[in-house]
């Protein structure tokens, strides 16, 4: 898939979602990409129910709430979202960039933000030698086609959420055995109540092992071995969900020729511009003296780098500053 747009922004969280609207009023269209499969970044991902105190003039608001406020602000708009996939890799083409995703999507525009955070939130894998021979065929650490696990037999390994409500899930369709070191969970109260029924109805298996080895030919596994109190056992498997939560990288941003500063990319305070003419950092991704990572240094910083990519999209035309109250374009794009 190809595209054109005015800005490519890094990230879908809270930063990005201000940044549409920033963009926006100045008549810059924004396509998005984020690892994950929704939208909000840390807001969605770590904290969707806590309230967070210091958004201006929201005396509280959980950070599940505040990622719906900015999607709405930033509809009128029409960002586009490219979701599932990892900003890859970019090349100059003219003045532009063409930037590549992990899914082989294609983007090409004048200016690109990167609003990443701390990374992209990555899968932790499991420490088992040659995993990553079976990955995406047998070895899988989220599910996106469930159809695949029908009337197969499925070892899911960990005690969160993700491995308890994927366990309850497929126990409908597919032979599943769910496999966690202790028979304590770290998965909602439900999830844990509807998982223990299931199987003492046994309508799953439970056993308590922690992964050592996995075997198989080629790219497919047949069998995975695993310890428990010393000894060894060995389960057939046809596919292995391991969900030990996820951890952040900066992953292929690292290796793009930009300046960075203990993984972290150096912006100026001006325009929050990248040592790269046109790539700009924003929110939690960047460093500059005295950077506070908070959502409200992104607000502020969106709103001075949408000026330049202004001038990096229009070179001809003057920016002439107005408040939002005074907007009568503004206005009409809000149905005001
Ligand atoms: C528990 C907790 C409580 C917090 N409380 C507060 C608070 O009260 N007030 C406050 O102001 N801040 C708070 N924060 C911090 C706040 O969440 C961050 O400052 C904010 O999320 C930064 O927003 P961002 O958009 O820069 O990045 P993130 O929210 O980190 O979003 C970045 C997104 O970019 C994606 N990404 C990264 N690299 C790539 C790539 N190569 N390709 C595709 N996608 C990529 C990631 O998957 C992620 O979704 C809290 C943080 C935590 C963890």
């Amino acid at each position: 898939m190809s595209h054109k747009t005015d800005v490519v922004v890094i990230g879908a969280g809270p930063v990005s979602l201000f940044a549409v609207f920033e963009l926006g009023l100045l008549n810059l269209k924004c396509h998005l990409i984020d690892n994950l499969d929704k939208i909000g970044g840390q807001c969605a991902e770590l904290y969707p129910e806590k309230p967070v105190y210091d958004i201006p003039s929201r005396t509280r608001i959980t950070g599940e709430e505040l990622i719906g406020e900015l999607m709405l602000q930033a509809k009128p708009f029409e960002p586009v979202f490219h979701l599932n996939q990892q900003a890859d890799s970019i090349e100059k083409v003219g003045d532009e960039w063409k930037l590549t995703t992990s899914s082989n999507t294609v983007i090409q525009a004048r200016c690109i933000v990167i609003a990443a955070g701390a990374g992209s939130f990555v899968p932790r894998r499991p420490p088992i030698k040659n995993i990553e021979l079976f990955e995406n065929t047998s070895v899988f650490y989220s599910v996106r086609d469930k159809s695949k696990f029908k009337d197969k037999k499925i070892l899911i390994v960990g005690g969160g959420d993700s491995a308890l409500d994927w366990t309850n899930d497929l126990a409908s369709i597919a032979d599943v055995t769910l496999m966690h070191r202790r028979k304590e969970f770290r998965a909602s109260p439900d999830s844990v109540t509807k998982m223990l029924e299931l199987e003492k109805n046994n309508k799953i298996k439970f056993v308590y092992g922690q992964l050592d080895s996995l075997s198989g030919n080629e790219k497919i596994l047949n069998a995975v071995k695993y310890k428990h109190e010393d000894e060894e056992f060995s389960i057939e498997v046809d596919y292995l969900l391991p969900f030990f939560g996820l951890k952040m990288e900066l992953g292929p941003i690292a290796n793009w020729g930009i300046n960075l500063h203990e993984n972290l990319i150096k912006v100026d305070t001006e325009k929050f511009e990248t040592s790269v003419p046109s790539i700009f950092a924003i929110g939690d991704i960047n460093t500059y003296p005295g950077k506070l990572k908070l959502i409200l240094s992104g607000f502020h910083e969106s709103a001075l780098m949408a000026q330049k990519c202004f001038a990096y999209c229009y070179p001809d035309k003057k920016n002439v500053f107005r408040y939002t109250t005074s907007s009568k374009d503004l206005h009409k794009k809000l149905g005001v």
